[in-house]
């Protein structure tokens, strides 16, 4: 990895942490990724494994709550009504039957935070602070919720 690309993943973890009340990510099996030739370019040299590194690195200067996710479903399933909508990597908008219509990676990132606040998230790496948290998560869930 060059000494930009390096910078740029330190920079934007960084950036991320200081901006968010907490973080939840996908634990993806970079590996499996790559042989992936539709995904081979965004997931070269190992850059997610990278930016991941710094991202639990300032999660804990800054005290920020951070969890890893199961990857799965969280692409093909809606936000809304968690039923399967099934698209290609080339769809780039999620569209429902029960009237939910986002842009894929925004459907994704809803149902990641949705995996992160679950308490049967257990099967991700649990980096929470441990008193911390549960005051931490409450609100969170109250704003997401309503
Ligand atoms: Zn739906």
């Amino acid at each position: 990895m060059s000494r930009q690309r390096r910078d740029f993943a330190v920079k934007t973890a960084r950036a991320l942490v200081q901006s968010s009340d907490w973080v939840v990510y996908e634990d993806l099996k970079v590996k499996n990724l790559v042989k992936n030739h539709h995904l081979a370019k965004s997931i070269s040299d190992a850059s997610w494994s990278i930016f991941v590194e710094w991202l639990e690195y300032f999660a804990k200067i800054y005290n920020v709550p951070i969890r890893a996710v199961a990857p799965h479903y969280t692409s093909q399933n809606c936000s809304g009504c968690n039923s399967v909508v099934k698209k290609s990597l080339s769809t780039r908008t999620h569209q429902c039957s029960c009237g939910v219509s986002l842009h894929r990676d925004w459907n994704a990132a809803k149902n990641i935070l949705a995996k992160g606040l679950s308490t049967d998230g257990q099967s991700g790496i649990n980096a929470w602070g441990q008193n911390t948290l549960y005051p931490k998560l409450e609100t969170v869930l109250d704003k997401v919720t309503g």
